[in-house]
């Protein structure tokens, strides 16, 4: 099969035939239909914590049909999509960590982010069975790919325990603050004010649920904030990921707001912690997602309460892949750019 696959920093994906995987027990292997292009891929092909080894088969943001089954109960021809996150079975027993730590277990290997579990910038993707979800009657392979994206949006979202009423200022529109927007509305939120530099984003924003969006660059984000909720926030999620972003929320902060901090920073950051003392902020750091945020994301697809197409910039073919991903490192406009190999074999 096809496959885009990581040859080293600084060189483009390399489109190779690769062999295809096969379904061993226990395990399923899907024709990928559409696989998102996340910012953790571009971390982890860049010098740092994440980077991977030469032959990584990047995606994990990935829906598709089965094609090959190892396991009971799985059918050829079902459409499904999986949590690329495999943690111990049994962790407890292992005496090292506890059970039910999903993407926080120690010894996770995350499906298109290890070099052991090939990822679905491919023609075909094995999966284990156990983590794999079909996709509710109304949810297209399309939507399904965003399901991962989604569910890091919902997680977060819980973790900053927003409720009725609750005046919500999201920092940043890439995929996540957006999911964070549309779960922070579901929530009920009466205030969603996204900052984002991109007019793209800013508008994405205003269409996924957003009440108010600000221009970082022309407006001070604070003022504002009270300005349009006529209060400090009551939750802010930081979802930008660079340093002096969590001083910014602890000045922006009320008494008693709580930050959210999705966004993953690579570089030593600092922050003034009197600040955050007087006014008794809690910052709850998130990583990922569990199984059940999963779930709660695919029935609301269904239920047609959550719309993830306007998180859908572009859609691109394996062989045009090389080019979009290496265009996602310099700033850009566009919000998730959706692999489908499947447009390879159709252009011949
Ligand atoms: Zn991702
Ligand atoms: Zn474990």
């Amino acid at each position: 099969m096809k496959a885009a696959v990581f040859r080293g920093v600084g060189k483009p994906l390399s489109i190779e035939t690769i062999p295809t995987p096969k379904a061993g027990p226990g395990e399923l292997v899907l024709r990928v239909h559409h696989c998102g292009i996340c910012g953790s891929d571009l971390h982890a092909t860049q010098e740092g914590t994440f980077l991977v080894p030469d032959g990584t088969v990047l995606g994990h943001e990935f829906a598709g049909e089965i094609v090959e089954t190892g396991a009971p109960g799985w059918k050829v021809g079902e459409m499904v999509t999986a949590v690329p996150v495999y943690s111990c079975v049994d962790c407890a027993a292992l005496g090292e960590c506890k059970d039910g730590l999903g993407i926080l277990c120690p010894r996770v290997r995350i499906v298109g982010l290890h070099v052991d579990v090939p990822g679905a910038y491919a023609e075909y993707v094995k999966v284990s069975a156990r983590e794999a979800m079909r996709l509710p009657a109304q949810v297209k392979t399309r939507e399904g790919a965003t399901t991962e994206p989604l569910a890091v949006g919902l997680h977060a979202v819980r973790s900053g325990k927003v409720g009725i009423g609750d005046r919500v200022l999201v920092l940043g529109a890439g995929p996540i603050g957006l999911a964070v927007a549309i779960f922070a509305r579901i929530c009920g939120a009466r205030n969603v004010v996204v900052s984002e530099y991109a007019p793209a984003r800013r508008e994405a924003a205003g269409r996924l649920g957003a009440t108010a969006v600000i221009d970082p660059a022309r407006e001070d984000v604070g003022a504002a904030f009270r300005q349009h909720a006529g209060a400090p926030p009551d939750v802010i999620f930081e979802s930008v990921g660079i340093p002096g972003m969590i001083q910014k929320c602890v000045e922006m902060a009320g008494v008693h707001t709580r930050v959210v901090v999705v966004g993953v920073c690579m570089h030593e950051d600092r922050f003034a912690p009197m600040i955050a003392n007087f006014k008794e902020i809690s910052i709850q750091f998130v990583m990922g997602y569990g199984r059940p945020d999963w779930r709660v994301v695919l029935d609301l697809l269904d239920s047609g309460r959550v719309d993830p197409r306007a998180l859908i910039t572009d859609e691109v073919s394996l062989a045009q892949l090389p080019a979009a991903f290496e265009g996602l490192r310099k700033p850009s406009t566009q919000i998730k750019i959706l692999v489908r190999p499947g447009l390879d074999s159709a252009a011949g």
